[in-house]
């Protein structure tokens, strides 16, 4: 595990984002884990641990934070918002960090445009499967292989 050295740490990294609107019940999470727990993408990646990153920023890990690509993966589906016992609205203060990330140049707007488009993608394409295994059609199959295709080429 990486060494956390305190002279490092950004003590203002916390009010910093709970006074931005959304973010006001940041510093009441308790880890009690429920987020993570409920987390659609945490199932998927073990990388991805909101209550891990809710940790790191009420420590001041602000570099390590903003400049990482777990803030990027959040697909803002708001099962955690709906289970927090401290309701915390994981899902806005995700919105926080990434627009702090933008401002302090670890990424820019056209990339975070991008990956609200491909959450738009993805459930496009998941109702389109959807529908074809209810009512297969060669016809749906390969509407679903061309839209694959030419999201892969816009985002090379
Ligand atoms: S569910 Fe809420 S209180 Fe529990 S770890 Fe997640 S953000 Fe913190
Ligand atoms: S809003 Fe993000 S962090 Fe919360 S459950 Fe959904 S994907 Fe996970």
């Amino acid at each position: 595990m990486e060494e956390i050295r305190l002279k490092d740490l950004d003590q203002k990294f916390k009010y910093d984002i709970a006074t931005r609107p959304g973010a006001g019940n940041f510093t009441r999470c308790f880890t009690c884990g429920t987020c993570t727990a409920v987390c659609p993408v945490a199932e998927v990646n073990e990388d991805y641990d909101p209550r891990k990153l809710i940790r790191m920023s009420i420590l001041g890990m602000r570099d390590e934070v903003l400049s990482s690509d777990i803030i990027w993966m959040c697909q803002r589906c708001y099962a955690c918002y709906a289970r927090c016992p401290q309701n915390v609205k994981f899902a806005d203060i995700l919105g926080v960090l990434r627009d702090m990330a933008i401002e302090e140049g670890h990424a820019d707007k056209a990339m975070n445009d991008r990956i609200e488009n491909l959450d738009r993608f993805v459930q496009d394409v998941r109702c389109k499967m959807v529908a074809n295994m209810l009512h297969p059609s060669d016809d749906q199959k390969k509407k679903v292989r061309k839209m694959v295709e030419e999201e892969l080429v816009r985002n090379e």
